[in-house]
């Protein structure tokens, strides 16, 4: 008896957010003897109210996995192997020494702390003297910057997650909310239950569209810009704008009708394949309703067109006023932890930290609050161009030989680089191909702050120690700072210490502590000016973030995707992801019970198609695009439509990336990853 009781003083319950998703749920992480053993929800948690996904509820099986990086990796003879920190340090910076800034990239991660990412940018440009460095939302939102940027002035979620149970229309573009963002789904689910009507628009039927759509737009893939532009010129047509609206809070409306009315319907309906009817159906509920909420996703910002498509929707909430209203505007929903904060922190090429533009009062700034005398001034290389032209690399956190589009290409270019460092938890595709790896703490071994999708600044904390020699990210790149004789802009005791510093140079995250954090557990959400204010919900309440405070409204046409179907590639491939796995798998492949669920890729095909090319459930197929071939398994499913094909991304043995475009949308930079031109080979076939 008393040894059960002792074995239950031993064990804590550490409270904490989830690893996974935007969301941002809360957990418990239950830890004995030093090692996590099960997770609980944390039923206070606002974001979670007791309840946790699959992903969430299996949250730490990873931190164990049998490739989990202990020790520092140098390669030599060809081989990686173990090495003490001290010589894996003394090579990079020897190496990174010699680099000149132009061709010296640094890769950031959506995954690290806050602190991790401010830390890094501050590295990149203090002691590697360049702007060169991106993160991973070049790979999902960076089209977001470019469409919110110039129409509502910041390419920031607008409501809060708490909020989404309130409006009474939805309208979900490019995104499988069911899957992808459960404890927002959950709150659409109770809107719809009081009410609410759901527009999805979606090439796919997804579980989203299945289970959530009064009205599903199912139009042809990248014809979103048609489509909102349809929606909006039959707004126009039945005086459902919202006229006082648009007077007090916009200017651009006149060219934006203009160029509506010019729009031929019969058109619309010809490019998107949606029925007149059901666009005038979708138009009337959203112009009609009194709260409306826009929620997007990769569906559409992965495309070239990704910048026109939300510049397109940004102007159907302006047109009818669905702005600065708790769960309404228009929410770009980040997927990852930090998806948000490493942008906040500067990880960017054009910014630095707190969004400050590559100007004359930034840099003074910075100098000032730094103690420099020199920054980078010249913009900075994106994902790609620093893929394709940097001789070193440090990719932190970025598994890009899974997660970058035309893979082939991606090795390749790795494998001629003078150097690359991979810091991760995991020897991932990524890290296989490095010069030197270094070993970090997981999520749950070091405290600190992420931002969430809705801007929702939360604390994590540490449960238990890393394993074997691996430390958090931060106090590697402070090591690698000291041995090139920069220990004096990186001297932190603590993530709090990184922390303060933050709340100094970022405006919006002046009133946050690492106290409020401790003591609030729904966290707070910049813009957060003073100690004393509560955070900020809703944004856009009485000015857009724009230097003139209004919308401006932005006319776009329909242009076409980048790679269409053709006598040789007759069909599209869609990508995205499933509720079981997270990005490139390197967690939630590495966790049983997930892994158990989907344990590879697949492609899902219609009956149609399966009959035109001879397919049956279960058989393997070689997909083939004008980059690569990837041998999958086919499941034939009524979630795709003839013509279109749909591959979950997670999975490296079959990689959808093999396949992908590497087509950049202009300024963004975003890669075509939702469409490509394919065909379908069988085993035997030429
Ligand atoms: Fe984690 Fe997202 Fe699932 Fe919540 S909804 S438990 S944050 S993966």
């Amino acid at each position: 008896m008393s040894s059960t009781l002792e074995q239950l003083e031993d064990i804590k319950w550490v409270p904490t957010i989830c690893p996974y998703c935007g969301c941002g749920c809360g957990l418990y992480l239950i830890v004995k003897g030093g090692r996590i053993v099960g997770v609980e929800p944390w039923k206070e948690h606002p974001v979670s109210e007791g309840k946790l996904c699959p992903k969430g509820r299996n949250a730490y099986e990873f931190l164990y996995a049998k490739d989990r990086l202990r020790k520092p990796l140098v390669r030599r003879n060809g081989e990686l192997v173990e090495a003490s920190w001290d010589e894996a340090i003394g090579r990079v910076a020897e190496e990174f020494g010699k680099a000149s800034p132009d061709e010296f990239g640094v890769l950031a991660s959506g995954k690290t702390t806050n602190e991790e990412g401010y830390v890094l940018q501050k590295f990149a440009r203090i002691v590697m003297k360049t702007n060169n460095i991106d993160y991973c939302a070049r790979f999902c939102h960076s089209t977001t910057v470019g469409g919110l940027g110039p129409t509502v002035g910041s390419g920031v979620m607008e409501a809060s997650v708490l909020d989404y149970e309130l409006p009474d229309c939805f309208i979900i573009a490019g995104v499988n909310i069911h899957e992808t963002f459960p404890a927002i789904a959950r709150r659409v689910r109770r809107a719809k239950k009081h009410g609410a009507k759901v527009i999805v628009i979606d090439p796919r039927r997804t579980l989203t569209a299945k289970l959530y759509a009064d009205i599903h737009l199912q139009l042809a893939p990248g014809t979103d810009v048609a489509l909102v532009n349809g929606m909006m010129r039959i707004i126009l047509d039945e005086g459902l704008e919202n006229r006082k609206f648009i007077e007090e809070r916009t200017v651009g409306f006149e060219e934006l009708r203009e160029h509506l009315l010019k729009l031929d319907l019969e058109e619309v309906e010809k490019v998107t394949r949606v029925p007149l009817e059901k666009i005038r159906e979708a138009a009337l509920t959203y112009a009609q309703a009194e709260d409306a909420s826009i929620l997007y996703d990769e569906g559409i910002t992965e495309y070239t067109t990704g910048v026109d498509k939300i510049s397109a929707l940004a102007d159907l909430a302006m047109l009818t006023g669905q702005v600065g209203k708790p769960g309404c505007g228009v929410n770009p929903m980040r997927g990852q932890i930090t998806g948000e904060g490493t942008g906040d922190m500067g990880c960017l090429p054009v910014f630095y930290p707190g969004f400050k533009r590559l100007e004359e009062e930034t840099f003074k700034f910075f100098k000032e609050a730094w103690g420099v005398d020199e920054l980078p001034e010249k913009p900075g290389k994106t994902t790609m161009e620093m893929l394709e032209t940097c001789k070193q690399l440090y990719i932190v956190g970025f598994n890009v030989m899974v997660s970058a589009p035309d893979i082939n290409n991606v090795r390749r270019m790795l494998e001629e680089k003078d150097f690359v460092v991979v810091q991760d938890i995991l020897m991932t595709e990524t890290a296989k191909l490095a010069d030197v790896v270094l070993p970090a703490a997981a999520w749950a071994e070091k405290t600190g702050v992420h931002a969430w999708t809705d801007r929702r600044v939360q604390l994590v904390r540490k449960a238990v120690d890393p394993p074997g020699e691996a430390m958090p990210d931060w106090q590697i790149i402070c090591k690698i700072a000291e041995r090139m004789g920069y220990g004096k802009y990186f001297n932190y005791g603590s993530s709090r210490d990184i922390f303060d510093e933050i709340r100094r140079c970022v405006p919006q995250y002046k009133g946050i502590t690492y106290e409020r954090l401790e003591k609030s557990p729904q966290g707070i959400q910049w813009p957060c000016p003073s100690e004393d204010h509560p955070g900020t919900p809703t944004m856009f309440v009485e000015r857009f973030g724009t230097p003139d405070g209004l919308g401006h409204f932005k006319v776009v046409e329909y242009k076409p995707p980048a790679e269409l179907p053709d006598g040789d590639y007759p069909l599209m491939l869609t990508t995205g992801r499933v509720i079981f796995h997270y990005h490139t798998g390197t967690m939630t492949r590495r966790t049983r019970r997930l892994n158990g669920e989907i344990p590879t890729g697949y492609v899902a095909i219609s009956e149609g198609d399966a009959r035109r090319y001879r397919v049956r459930n279960g058989d393997k197929v070689y997909l083939v695009s004008r980059r690569g071939r990837v041998m999958v398994e086919a499941r034939v499913s009524d979630e795709v439509p003839e013509g279109l094909l749909f591959m979950p991304f997670h999975f490296s043995e079959c990689a959808a990336n093999l396949l992908t475009n590497p087509a950049l949308a202009p300024g963004a930079k975003m890669p075509e990853f939702k469409l490509c031109a394919v065909k379908i080979e069988k085993e035997g076939d030429k």
